[in-house]
């Protein structure tokens, strides 16, 4: 690259960290901020400390919240008897889109031996106390249809199947390999209420 001071440049490369940002537009970021009033800049470094000061990790479902336990958790009206199983936090916001009612338990990954991520490495283990006291009627396992998400469905499955706890696998009608936060409402609301028992 030309000469291109050493300040623009480490915020180049700040963005160019961020996932889903190119070169392109993390230079175009960059020359925006460059030309913007100095509180554009205050407005985003502050957000991003703030954000990272100020959220939790749910002790109960593993969500991201202010509080020990997240707004969902936390809500009365929430339907304590389905609990949603999710790969990450934005798949959260994608089922609630789909007007869920339930409880979510967020994995944070999935199961992935090519990358040596074992069943240990994320949030599973967490999931079979909240079945204990039988207040969970069904546990809907919406991790995304990849290999990964599914390897992490069934390994769930077999887990929980001796509680005796029903557990469901939402519908195929997502496509194959997709992520389900890219999905629109429609699409998750029909994978939702097609979900089959496994
Ligand atoms: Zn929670």
């Amino acid at each position: 690259m030309a000469q291109v001071p050493k300040s623009v440049q480490n915020l180049i490369e700040a963005f160019e960290r961020l996932p889903g940002i190119g070169p392109k537009t993390a230079q175009r970021l960059t020359y925006y901020l460059l030309h913007a009033p100095i509180e554009e800049a205050k407005i985003l470094a502050e957000a991003a400390l703030g954000m990272k000061e100020k959220t939790k990790i749910c002790s109960i479902c593993f969500n991201i919240g202010e509080e020990d336990l997240c707004q969902i958790c936390s809500d009365i009206n929430r339907d304590k008897e389905i609990i949603a199983v999710v790969e990450n936090p934005l798949d959260v916001l994608a089922i609630e889109k789909a007007d869920f009612k339930g409880l979510y338990h967020v994995l944070h990954g999935v199961i992935s031996p090519l990358e040596n991520i074992g069943p240990s490495e994320i949030h599973i283990k967490e999931l079979l106390p909240r079945l204990k006291d039988g207040s969970v009627k069904e546990i809907i396992l919406a991790t995304n249809p990849t290999m990964e998400g599914e390897a992490t469905a069934m390994y769930i499955q077999r887990l929980i199947a001796p509680l005796g706890v029903k557990v469901t696998r939402i519908a195929r009608g997502l496509p194959v390999g997709s992520d389900l936060e890219y999905a629109d409402k429609t699409t998750l609301s029909r994978a939702l209420e097609g979900r089959k028992e496994y």
